[in-house]
């Protein structure tokens, strides 16, 4: 490899195309594609050259980074680029995806001759933006160090978890309390709405207090006290909620693999799964305030005396 490796980024979403702008900006040279023509488009908006397609943007290319829905997008697109990628190169895959998955795809990397490590993120698309992600990394140590210089410029923290997966069951876990907690700051809004509270008093109060968490403080599920969040942009994505219903059907699923109740985590996804039945699925997952305000009550105060 080259001192400035060839990097052919596939996925350009809500987080690819931040991403590789911010590769750009600090002087990689990356080939970026994807398969929907609008998020190609948007990337060029965003002042980024695409390539035309997956062969043109794998064709020699040093490193391969992945940010893709699932699983088995992230499969399809090793299984297409392996064949076209330099001898020895890395296959970085910062999608958030399953376990069994990531492991296959880490398998099928080294029988090519190639390092590949895990590098799923947290912080949104803001993160993607700042260049602040939280990268969690699954792999071997060698590959690892090979990733760091290629995600310096999109991180703020770079956390090597262990070997292959790792970083995906870092993720899951992760994403469940995410989950979780976004639904636990919806319904006090909520309650806060019912009991005549002004959502900036709340927030105003809970920020500082033991409520504080990211749910709250980074993405006010309500517009108003965190300009930036989803809530004053109508819930667009962000996050979206099939996204968050996918990482909590995945932390479901290693928890069933590992025979480990997480009731929480399995409310949480029975509630994101009712807002996708809903049509909420491509709205930011914050959106689950909407739902939970359409939602009715059985309960009294008199139960609580
Ligand atoms: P997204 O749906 O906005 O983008 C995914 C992109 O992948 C789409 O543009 C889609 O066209 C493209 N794609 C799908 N299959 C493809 C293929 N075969 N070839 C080329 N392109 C293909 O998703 P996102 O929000 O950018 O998230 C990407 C990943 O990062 C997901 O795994 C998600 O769970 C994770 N993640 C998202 C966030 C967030 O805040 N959005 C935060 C952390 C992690």
């Amino acid at each position: 490899m080259t001192g400035n490796p060839t990097i052919a980024f596939v996925g350009l979403g809500n987080m690819g195309r931040p991403m590789v702008s911010r590769l750009v900006a600090a002087g990689a040279s990356v080939r970026a594609f994807d398969a929907s023509l609008p998020a190609m488009e948007a990337m060029r908006t965003a002042g980024v050259e695409t390539v035309g397609s997956l062969t043109e943007a794998m064709t020699g290319a040093d490193v391969l980074v992945t940010m893709l829905p699932a699983g088995r997008h992230v499969v399809a697109v090793s299984q297409e680029a392996y064949p076209l990628l330099t001898r020895g190169a890395l296959h970085i895959d910062c999608s958030s995806i399953d376990i069994a998955s990531a492991k296959a795809i880490h398998a099928s990397a080294v029988a090519h001759g190639f390092h590949s490590v895990d590098a799923p993120v947290s912080g949104g698309t803001g993160g993607a933006e700042a260049g602040s992600l939280t990268f969690m990394l699954g792999g071997d140590p060698a590959a690892v160090e090979r990733a760091r210089p290629i995600l310096e410029p999109m991180a703020g923290r770079i956390v090597h978890c262990g070997e292959a997966a790792a970083g995906q069951a870092a993720k899951i876990c992760n994403n469940m309390i995410l989950g979780i907690s976004m639904i636990g700051v919806c319904e006090a809004f909520v309650l806060g709405e019912k009991l005549g509270l002004s959502h900036q008093a709340l927030f105003d109060v809970a920020s500082k207090s033991s409520g504080q968490c990211w749910s709250l403080t980074s993405y006010c599920p309500v517009p108003g006290p965190v300009p930036t969040s989803p809530a004053n942009n109508e819930y667009r994505p962000g996050f979206a909620a099939a996204l968050m219903a996918k990482d909590l059907g995945l932390s479901q699923a290693a928890a069933g693999d590992a025979h480990f109740e997480t009731p929480m985590g399995a409310l949480a996804r029975t509630l994101y799964d009712r807002l996708l039945d809903e049509g909420g699925g491509e709205r930011d997952f914050s959106a689950m305030i909407e739902f939970l305000r359409g939602a009715a009550t059985t309960t009294s105060t008199e139960d609580a005396r």
